[in-house]
């Protein structure tokens, strides 16, 4: 039996809220139907919970916390936000696996498949297998009548699969981690990271994104928040205009490491 979300959003409505984004750790709320979801953790608990009840999330209504992958910038402060939360945690098998073996603790487990779907109330959530240096990473579509809303995070490419899944939706949640040029002339970075950034199973940059986005546009993506930027070789305005220079009509904003990025309707 599900709680009831304390909330004042319309059961029609769907709205997404990015807590934080970056190589600093990852969050995002997810509502629709009466359903409140967390997806990832990877900011620390108490950033967690502040941003949360800074946006009017009280995080004992959440009904569940979903997971990408067990990287730490998405899996940070899941072992101590779980010990005083209910709700459950839902994970790919071999993700479930090493955060549970990493001293993660909940109520309960919900095991689903990479690319296996799940109803929750009248919340649909679709995952889908993504190319990149983790177990069993994955995206989601979250489906609520006739809204959608896609999350692709940590990325290395966009495979047909990816593409599949996402065309259709009207909002997306998107990382553009890096741009080529600045990451190119980085000079924190050794050669070997620099090659995993940008490798089949690393991230995607600016172009990568902007490419997904013009072939996603015709089939109705309207919104889109950028994540994931990196600090040093990334800047929101650069990743912004890439979009836009591949797709002028698309609300594009950039989500921030250290605030949220507001509610999106
Ligand atoms: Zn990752
Ligand atoms: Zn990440």
């Amino acid at each position: 039996m599900l709680p009831a979300t304390r909330s004042l959003l319309p059961a029609f409505l769907m709205r997404f809220i990015v807590l934080g984004s970056g190589s600093g750790g990852n969050a995002a709320v997810v509502e629709a139907g009466g359903i409140r979801l967390l997806v990832d953790a990877g900011l620390s608990a108490k950033q967690l919970v502040d941003r949360m009840k800074a946006s009017g999330v009280d995080p004992a209504s959440l009904h569940g916390v979903l997971l990408t992958h067990e990287h730490g910038d998405h899996v940070r402060g899941l072992r101590v936000l779980m010990k005083a939360l209910p709700a459950p945690v839902y994970a790919t098998p071999s993700t479930a696996r090493i955060v549970r073996d990493s001293g993660v603790d909940t109520a309960s487990w919900k095991i689903f498949e990479s690319g296996a779907g799940f109803q929750l109330n009248g919340l649909s959530v679709q995952s889908f297998a993504v190319p990149h240096d983790a177990v069993e990473p994955v995206g989601f579509v979250f489906r609520h009548e006739e809204r959608s809303f896609g999350l692709l995070s940590d990325t290395g490419h966009v495979t047909k699969l990816i593409l599949d899944r996402l065309r259709g939706v009207s909002a997306l949640f998107v990382e553009a981690n890096y741009d080529d040029a600045l990451l190119e002339a980085d000079m924190k970075r050794p050669w070997s990271t620099k090659q995993r950034i940008s490798s089949r199973h690393g991230h995607l940059s600016n172009a990568q994104t902007a490419a997904l986005i013009a072939e996603l546009a015709p089939s109705g993506l309207r919104r889109v928040v950028l994540g994931h930027l990196s600090r040093d070789c990334n800047c929101p305005v650069t990743a912004a205009a890439t979009v836009r220079a591949s797709f002028a009509e698309i609300e594009v904003c950039c989500a921030e490491q250290d605030k949220t990025c507001g509610w999106w309707d």
